[in-house]
């Protein structure tokens, strides 16, 4: 596949869904994916990517951002609390905040730099012990602990179980959202992007339909 036929679909599935063209912020997820492949993209002109671990990111962006201008770097990934500091100084948003720990060093950082990534908060959908997020129960609770630090949140984010139908996730995440007065829904990945922009998603992170797949 390719970048210019993802965003054919991503387009075709906005209109089915009566949204605005462009409504939904295609996030290019080159996680692991070499480094010619993300080039060839960014010739493209996409500009909007997700990593999954901050160390990967800093080791290889800084250089693609010497050769394009405009690039803008989304954490999808787990977050461990001593990468924070790194994660506020190279992403415009972090989609993954699942703990108040988290939230507290994120929270300190923001008054110190007077600045702060866009977050969302990460909902564990499906429940999942091996998986991060808070369970749909204790979102309302935790996003208004994160409020009540002056952080910015946006948005909820998810991944669905592997294998499940993705629809009733994504609906559970857009109803916890709107109950939260929080526009921002970060979900769909490349096998449910049209599903997750059917369903109200405002950030798809789309991987292997855009780059090919990745090598583990
Ligand atoms: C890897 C990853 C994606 C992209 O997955 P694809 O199936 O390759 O599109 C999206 N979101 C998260 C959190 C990821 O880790």
């Amino acid at each position: 596949m390719s970048l210019s036929e993802i965003q054919r679909r991503l387009h075709a599935a906005e209109t089915a869904a009566n949204r605005a063209p462009g409504a939904v912020h295609l996030i290019a997820v080159s996680k692991v994916q070499p480094a010619e492949r993300v080039e060839s993209v960014l010739a493209q002109g996409q500009r909007l990517f997700g990593e999954n671990r901050v160390q990967e990111a800093q080791s290889r962006w800084p250089a693609f951002q010497e050769l394009f201008d405009g690039v803008r770097l989304h954490l999808i990934g787990p977050l461990q609390t001593n990468k924070a500091r790194a994660a506020v100084e190279m992403f415009e948003a972090i989609h993954t905040l699942d703990r108040p720990r988290l939230a507290l060093t994120l929270a300190r950082l923001a008054q110190e730099r007077g600045a702060s990534p866009e977050l969302f908060v990460q909902v564990n959908t499906g429940e999942e012990p091996q998986k991060a997020g808070v369970p749909p129960a204790e979102a309302d609770a935790f996003v208004a602990q994160v409020r009540a630090m002056d952080l910015p949140v946006v948005g909820l984010m998810c991944i669905p179980p592997v294998d499940a139908d993705p629809a009733p996730h994504f609906s559970l995440l857009a109803t916890i959202a709107a109950r939260n007065g929080l526009a921002g829904l970060s979900m769909g990945m490349s096998d449910d992007f049209e599903t997750a922009v059917a369903l109200g998603a405002t950030h798809v992170r789309v991987g292997s339909a855009i780059f090919g797949a990745r090598n583990a």
